[in-house]
C-alpha cells in the first residue's frame, strides 16, 4: 500500500506552494511531537498471553489537547497512524474546535479475538499509555473498528489507574456511560452538512445519485441520511462486495439482509458488482467511506461521479487529486467532510467537564452550524488561491495553527 504519511506529507508540501507560511512552522509541522509504540501482553483465552503492539501519536497540540480516535487492524502500522494524527491536526482546525490531533491504534483484527479478550487488550492500551492521556492532555475517541462499548472500557480503566471522574478523557462512549447524544451518526449527518452547504457551488443537482463505498458506522448512517433527505443511494459496498440498483436500494432492506447473512452480497433488489466498479460507476456523488487509497493513479481516470465527499481518511492519494481536479470533478476534503465526527467528540468532551446534557436536537443544530461555517471559510480560501477545496481546507488550518503556534 501507499505510504499514507508520504501521502500526507505530499499534500503539505502542495499547500505552501499554493500559499506562503513560516518555514520553521512548515518544518515543525513535518513531524509529530511525539509517536509512542506500546507492547500490550493480553492473557487470551486459552491461557496463553500473546503480545500486540500499539501506538498512539500526538501530532501537534497548538490548538488544544491532542484529540482523534483508536484504530484497530491488521494492517495499521505506525505510518498510517502518523497521517491520521496529522490529518486530526489539520481537521480540527477546519472545524474550529479547540483541539490538537493525535491518533491511535493497534495491529489487530478484532473479529479473531473474544469478547473478553478484546476487553482485556483494550484496557491494556489505556495502562500503557495512561500518563500521557488525560481531559486536557490527549483525548481519544473511536476510529475504525473500535466502538463506543470499547470507549466504555477504556474510560473505566483510565478511571481506575487516576482515579479522574469526569469521563472526560474519551469520547464516543455510550449514552449511559458519558456520551453525547448525536455522536453515532456525527460523522455522516456533519458530512451531509457540508455537502449541503457546497452543492449549488459544486454543480449538483437538487437531487443526486449517490454511491457510498463503505457501510460501518459512517457509510451506514451517511447513506440513510442522504435518502432521508431525498437523494437515491444506487450502490453500497462492504470489505467483501457492493451491490447496486440503478433505481435506488431499499436501505432498510438491505440493512436487514446484511444482518441476516453478514454480506451484502446476493441482496434481492440489486446486482452484485465488484468494489472496484461501485466507485467507477457513474453518479452525482461518490462517497468513500472505508479506507485510504482506495482512488488512486490506478484508477482515477475511470471515476465517472460528478464530484466526490471523503468520508473515509486519506481516500485519494496525491495522484488521484490532481487526475480528478484536471478532470474538472470536485473533491470535497476528509479534513472537512469528515469532521463532524470529532466535532460531537469535542461537545461530549465540553458536556462531561461541564456535567451538562445536550439533547440531540441542540447537538445536531450547533454541529450545523459548524459544518456550515467551515464549509464557507473554506470555499473562500480555495477561490482566493484559485485553488482546490483540499488546498483551500488546507489553507484555512494551516492559518489558524500558525496563529497559535
Ligand atoms: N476517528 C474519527 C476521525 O477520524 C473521530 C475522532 C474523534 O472523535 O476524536 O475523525
Amino acid at each position: 500500500m501507499q505510504n499514507p504519511y508520504q501521502n500526507a506529507m505530499a499534500q503539505l508540501d502542495k499547500a505552501v506552494k499554493v500559499k506562503n507560511f513560516s518555514d520553521n512552522f512548515i518544518a515543525h509541522l513535518r513531524q509529530p511531537n511525539r509517536d509512542i509504540r506500546i507492547s500490550i501482553p493480553v492473557k487470551m483465552d486459552d491461557g496463553s498471553v500473546k503480545i500486540f503492539e500499539g501506538y498512539r501519536v500526538q501530532y501537534n497540540n497548538a490548538l488544544g489537547p491532542y484529540k482523534g480516535g483508536i484504530r484497530y487492524h491488521s494492517l495499521t502500522e505506525i505510518n498510517e497512524v502518523k497521517a491520521l494524527a496529522f490529518w486530526m491536526t489539520l481537521k480540527c482546525a477546519v472545524a474550529d474546535i479547540p483541539m490538537g490531533g493525535g491518533k491511535g491504534g493497534i495491529t489487530v483484527d478484532p473479529k479473531s479475538l473474544s469478547k473478553g479478550e478484546l476487553e482485556r487488550l483494550s484496557r491494556g492500551w489505556v495502562r500503557g499509555l495512561s500518563d500521557i492521556l488525560g481531559p486536557h492532555k490527549d483525548v481519544p475517541a473511536p476510529d475504525v473498528n473500535t466502538t463506543p462499548e470499547i470507549m466504555a472500557w477504556m474510560a473505566d480503566e483510565y478511571a481506575k489507574i487516576t482515579g479522574d471522574k469526569t469521563g472526560a478523557t474519551f469520547t464516543g462512549k455510550p449514552i449511559a456511560t458519558g456520551g453525547s447524544l448525536g455522536r453515532g451518526s456525527a460523522t455522516g449527518l456533519g458530512g451531509f452538512y457540508v455537502f449541503d452547504s457546497l452543492r449549488k457551488q459544486i454543480k449538483l443537482p437538487e437531487k443526486c445519485k449517490v454511491v457510498i463505498q463503505g457501510f460501518g458506522n459512517v457509510g451506514g448512517h451517511a447513506a440513510r441520511i442522504f435518502k432521508e433527505n431525498g437523494h437515491t443511494v444506487i450502490a453500497v459496498s462492504d470489505s467483501k462486495s457492493a451491490i447496486f440498483n440503478k433505481d435506488g436500494l431499499d436501505l432498510e432492506k438491505v440493512e436487514a439482509h446484511k444482518k441476516k447473512t453478514g454480506v451484502l452480497k446476493d441482496f434481492a433488489g440489486a446486482k452484485n458488482i465488484t468494489n472496484a466498479e461501485l466507485l467507477e460507476l457513474p453518479s452525482d456523488l461518490l462517497v468513500p467511506a472505508a479506507f485510504e487509497n482506495v482512488i488512486n493513479a490506478n484508477n482515477a481516470g475511470n471515476i465517472k461521479a460528478k464530484a466526490v465527499l471523503e468520508l473515509a481518511n486519506g481516500p485519494l492519494t496525491p495522484e488521484a487529486d490532481e487526475i480528478l481536479f484536471k478532470k474538472n470533478i470536485p473533491v470535497i476534503p476528509d479534513i472537512l467532510a469528515n469532521s463532524g465526527g470529532v466535532t460531537v467528540s469535542y461537545f461530549e468532551w465540553e458536556q462531561n467537564l461541564k456535567n451538562e446534557h445536550w439533547t440531540e436536537k441542540e447537538v445536531f443544530k450547533k454541529l450545523k452550524k459548524m459544518m456550515e461555517n467551515a464549509s464557507e471559510k473554506m470555499l473562500e480560501k480555495a477561490q482566493e488561491s484559485k485553488t482546490s477545496l483540499r488546498m483551500g481546507a488546507f489553507i484555512l488550518a494551516l492559518e489558524r495553527i500558525q496563529k497559535k503556534s
